[in-house]
């Protein structure tokens, strides 16, 4: 690696925004830009990632010549091999060529990676997983997601598609989920999922605080299930808690298989995890294998929702000397 190469670009491409921001070696925002993401044509897509780009780097008064290249955070499928988006429902993409279209019109190096492996590798260099080699990201929002890194190397599996925690199977014969299969994880753990449960059982009549807004035939959303839970709610608390149950289970597994050090949570759905990540922690000391899981550090996110971001231009420095002059 050049010495005089210090920064790196991001580019995190979501359901709802493009954001690319200037990243340095020690993983601090240096600048960024942010635009809505186009549900139209692929070609409104690039047209905006360009833009995103070049204005980022006409705020920014950083040298050029001092940007080693664009690490790509991604929803989606992706090929990180041949840097295509096979398909991303949310963003209207597929087969979207992001590793040529960079290359082509910013002469820069180009990686890509799907967002929640994007956000493990900023987790593990410069977040809550720092200067461990064996971390488990785990992204609750929408859906459920994850990103593994094992003694100190990121599992992309064949096809980039390890670490789909939000489909391991948790009910034999449970509720249907969008892959096919029953009893996925994120049937019952995702934001997705908290909501629909909870308007669910309100329908039926539980006792809440929430109450009056379905007998006013509305909808509860989940930040109206925080604020209920924060203000002592027990239907909204215990909603949360069995959520944290569910995803306790599903980390017991992962620990189990992996011999994990550090599990880290981010996504949306932990802006409630002060009632969830306690409920996950006592289910893993509840069923985890006493002499794995008792060293185990189950935390939140440090980087928030700019893990994807920074963590893309950890993509950079997956060379395992790098790694170890910068993981210490
Ligand atoms: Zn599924």
């Amino acid at each position: 690696m050049e010495e005089s190469k210090d920064l790196a670009i991001g580019l995190d491409l979501g359901g709802t925004k493009i954001l690319a921001a200037l990243i340095s070696r020690e993983g601090e925002i240096l600048g960024e830009f942010e635009c809505k993401t186009s549900t139209g044509k692929q070609s409104d897509t690039t047209a905006n990632i360009i833009f995103a780009i070049n204005s980022l780097l006409a705020e920014t008064v950083a040298d050029r010549s001092r940007i080693m290249g664009i690490g790509v955070a991604s929803a989606g499928i992706i090929d990180s091999e041949q840097k295509i988006i096979h398909y991303a429902k949310n963003i209207g993409l597929e087969n979207f060529p992001i590793g040529t279209i960079l290359e082509g019109n910013f002469q820069l190096p180009v990686k890509l990676s799907n967002d929640a492996n994007a956000a493990a590798i900023g987790e593990w260099i410069w977040g809550a997983g720092k200067g461990k080699q064996n971390v488990i990201y785990i992204t609750v929002s929408t859906g459920v997601g994850s990103g593994i890194i094992s003694n100190g190397q990121l599992m992309t599996g064949i096809n980039d598609s390890a670490g789909e925690f939000g489909h391991i199977t948790i009910s034999h014969d449970g509720i249907l989920c969008e892959c096919g299969n029953r009893g996925c994880l994120e049937k019952y753990a995702s934001g997705s999922a908290i909501n629909m449960r909870a308007n669910q059982l309100l329908k039926n009549g539980e006792t809440s605080s929430l109450l009056p807004i379905i007998e006013k035939g509305l909808v509860v959303t989940n930040k109206e299930v925080a604020t209920a839970a924060k203000q002592g709610d027990v239907f909204s608390i215990q909603l949360l808690k069995e959520a944290g149950e569910y995803l306790g289970m599903g980390v017991v597994s992962l620990i189990h298989l992996f011999n994990t050090e550090a599990v880290v949570f981010g996504g949306g759905v932990m802006n409630m995890s002060a009632f969830i990540l306690p409920s996950i922690k006592e289910t893993v000391a509840k069923y985890g294998i006493a002499k794995m899981v008792e060293k185990v550090e189950i935390k939140k996110s440090v980087l928030g929702n700019k893990a994807g971001v920074i963590g893309a231009t950890g993509l950079f420095y997956l060379n395992r000397e790098e790694q170890l002059t910068m993981n210490k």
